[in-house]
């Protein structure tokens, strides 16, 4: 029986991080400063805790300084738009990202459309979603940006190809679709409503799942050969009662007809962190370029 190959994300990750350390070195020699990150961490969710230590980690390999502004469940939606209005002031930030999700009384996007669109490292703001939708250039969301470059390391000319994207958040499916799109391949868009998802799944040369619903997505989905990228981080218990990770998919049953498939943990994961470095560098590049401009 064929078994699919692994996209080896932690890889492809490393690479680009090895790459990313000398791009930040010449920065530094430029503009005699790194480029910096500030990361929200609101309330007491133990994967966001861990998402953004992750970050933090990586942050300190490439050379980006990365300040943390932890605040409790509690925190007033006031106080957060307060210190985001006082960072996207501060020349001195070059980023901002706010780790999703929030306590249940803060809506998302009402700080994410507080953050200036030049400092918006995750692409989430309004602004730079639209140019997404335009097709104009923009900062790529994270997750999104991560799944593309996973699928183009195994197929690098996506004209024509059938796409089909299963979940429509704006962190994940909704842009993913749309820089699909951008990139010529015929994109489905498929959620909770879609009928028989089954079919519409099989139909896909590039299968792109982020629904949060563990080992949901078996052979049965799966078209003969396709590449398929699993961006569900779902934490479960085993029968012994031990803790773990997986993704959407039953990559087990998926393996035996896919083409190509993304690990859980080690594919889509460390690959979202290493964009957002990349997206990091490049706001701390065009806010301190447009600076110079200004200033001749
Ligand atoms: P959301 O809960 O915001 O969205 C889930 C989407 O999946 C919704 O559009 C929902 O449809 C759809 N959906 C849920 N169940 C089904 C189903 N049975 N069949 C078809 N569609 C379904 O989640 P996110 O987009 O924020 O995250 C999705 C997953 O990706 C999570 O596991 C999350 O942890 C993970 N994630 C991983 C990241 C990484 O770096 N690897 C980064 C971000 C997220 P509807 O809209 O109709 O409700």
């Amino acid at each position: 029986m064929s078994s699919a190959r692994l996209i080896d994300g932690r890889l492809l990750a490393l690479l680009r991080k090895q790459s990313l350390q000398t791009s930040i070195v010449n920065f530094v020699k430029t503009f005699a400063l790194p480029p910096s990150l500030h990361v929200f961490l609101i309330g007491h969710n133990p994967a966001s805790h861990l998402y953004v230590n992750n970050k933090q980690k990586a942050c300190r390999q490439v050379g980006i300084p990365c300040t943390i502004h932890e605040y409790p469940d509690s925190i007033q939606q006031e106080r957060l738009l307060e210190k985001i209005c006082q960072l996207n002031q501060d020349a001195s930030v070059h980023g901002i990202f706010v780790q999703l999700p929030l306590p249940a009384h803060l809506p998302p996007q009402t700080l994410l459309n507080a953050i200036d669109p030049l400092k918006d490292v995750d692409g989430l703001h309004p602004y730079n979603l639209g140019r997404l939708m335009m097709g104009a250039p923009t900062v790529i969301p994270c997750t999104p940006k991560g799944c593309l470059d996973l699928i183009h390391s195994v197929k690098p000319d996506l004209r024509g190809q059938n796409a089909v994207v299963v979940g429509r958040s704006i962190l994940v499916g909704k842009p993913m679709a749309a820089l699909l799109t951008n990139h010529n391949a015929t994109v489905t868009l498929a959620h909770s409503q879609t009928k028989d998802l089954i079919s519409v799944c099989r139909n896909a040369d590039i299968l792109v799942v982020a629904t949060g619903t563990p080992k949901f997505f078996d052979a049965n989905f799966i078209k003969p050969g396709a590449v398929i990228i699993d961006v569900g981080i779902n934490r479960i218990q085993n029968k012994a009662g031990e803790s773990g990770v997986v993704g959407d998919v039953d990559t087990a049953s998926a393996q035996k007809v896919a083409g190509f498939i993304t690990p859980v943990p080690g594919g889509v994961g460390p690959m979202t962190i290493s964009c957002l470095l990349e997206n990091t560098l490049a706001a701390a590049q065009q806010q301190l370029l447009s600076s110079l401009a200004t200033t001749k």
